[in-house]
């Protein structure tokens, strides 16, 4: 039997078989010989999830030979589902076009970071879910259907609008077409800061920058503030170490981040961040004294996204680490208690511990969403024992 773990190695599961796919033909069968034998099928893209988005016993499918580019027009692009983000960035560029914002890390599938609405920092760049304007699904039923905020049909634009943020529910997406910006370069800077007085500068910084950040490393009085923004500098190569990269903007968002360990992350509504940030803190001098991962706080601007952490709301992210070697539930669950008394809503592909009503409750367009779900696929083929224990 096959055996499928994921980045961290902290789940695993042994489907029926695991099957690699090259075209959308094969996605489409795939899909109904599933149905016809009442198994379960999901896809695959990089394994990056904390959350278990992926495992069960039927079938696994990985797209990651259904890559590229597929077609360019003016600020906007097709690319296939499997692509990891660090192959779209040069082919982007060649067209002049780029991804408005990435997250830290670039090993994702894009339809893996788009499932669970994956995002970077900036006030005023929304996630990866966002940037969606269409996708190819090869539906339950052995159809393969193109569904964009442009079609002509209403059934199919309320497919789009549910399948942005679409944890692997819909179907299997072969394609997506992303909305772009112009290709643009980015100089980073980086320094040290005492914690307190960069949450006393955090407005100015936040509004005055592209983009802007800071990891805290626990039991010390010190943050990281990162700030990038936009230059009009040529790139300097080789490039710099992270924090002094002048380059264009898939060289300069990306980080390399090989430590393994476990995530939690919680959006929060922006003028909340500050205060929540300073609670956490106080949680880990008090109860969590052992624990030396740091803490990143980021921006989130509002979007429309049924399922989005930020839909119609700006955001600010705090995530919290462990390495996979030492206990993690403990500290996560005492953090999601001060993360939900803030208003927190949880990432789709980290840890956290809610049931399906916690989650119905901070999602307003939950019921939208899986009843669109379940018009596309009656029986769950899609369906896989987390999401089955989350669903209405
Ligand atoms: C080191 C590290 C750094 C990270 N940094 C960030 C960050 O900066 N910002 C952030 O928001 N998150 C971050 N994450 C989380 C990560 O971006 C998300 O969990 C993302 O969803 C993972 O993408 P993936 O390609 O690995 O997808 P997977 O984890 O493999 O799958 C995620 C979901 O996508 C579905 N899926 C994948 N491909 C398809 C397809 N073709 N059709 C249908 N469904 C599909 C799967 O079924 C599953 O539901 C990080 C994770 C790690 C481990």
């Amino acid at each position: 039997m096959p055996k499928w773990s994921n980045w961290s190695g902290r789940l695993s599961s042994q489907p029926d078989s695991y099957q690699q796919i090259y075209t959308e033909r094969q996605a489409s069968a795939l899909a109904a010989q599933c149905r016809q034998q009442g198994k379960v099928i999901r896809a695959v893209g990089a394994g990056h999830s904390h959350q278990d988005l992926v495992g069960n016993d039927g079938v696994i499918v990985d797209l990651v030979g259904l890559a590229g580019v597929h077609s360019t027009r003016q600020n906007s692009a097709w690319v296939w589902a499997g692509s990891r983000i660090h192959t779209l960035g040069l082919a982007l560029n060649q067209h002049g076009l780029a991804l408005p914002n990435q997250g830290d890390i670039d090993r994702q599938a894009i339809a893996g970071a788009t499932a669970t609405g994956t995002h970077g920092t900036g006030a005023t760049l929304s996630n990866l879910s966002s940037r969606v304007i269409g996708a190819c699904i090869a539906l339950a039923d052995g159809s393969l259907v193109e569904c964009s905020k442009d079609s002509d049909d209403p059934a199919l634009r309320r497919l789009w609008q549910a399948s942005r943020l679409h944890l692997g529910a819909f179907g299997i997406i072969t394609r997506l077409q992303l909305e772009l910006v112009p290709s643009y370069r980015l100089q980073e800077q980086t320094w040290q800061a005492p914690l307190l007085q960069t949450l006393d500068n955090l407005p100015a910084l936040i509004n005055d920058n592209r983009h802007c950040e800071f990891f805290w490393y626990p039991h010390t009085d010190t943050a990281q503030v990162k700030i990038i923004n936009p230059t009009e500098a040529p790139p300097a190569y080789p490039l710099a170490a992270e924090g002094a990269r002048c380059g264009w903007s898939f060289e300069v968002l990306p980080n390399h981040r090989p430590h393994k360990h476990t995530e939690m992350e919680y959006s929060v509504p922006a003028d909340r961040g500050p205060e929540c940030m300073r609670a956490i803190k106080r949680l880990l001098e008090q109860a969590f004294q052992h624990v030396r991962w740091p803490v990143e706080y980021r921006t989130l601007a509002a979007d429309d996204v049924w399922m989005s952490t930020a839909y119609q709301q700006d955001m600010v992210t705090i995530s919290v680490h462990q390495a996979i070697d030492e206990p993690d539930e403990p500290y996560y669950r005492a953090c999601e208690e001060i993360f939900t008394s803030y208003g927190g809503k949880p990432h789709w592909g980290k840890v956290n511990y809610l049931d399906g009503s916690q989650l119905a409750s901070l999602h307003p367009r939950w019921n939208d969403w899986w009843q669109e779900r379940d018009r596309v696929d009656p029986s769950g083929v899609f369906l896989n024992p987390y999401l089955q224990s989350i669903r209405p």
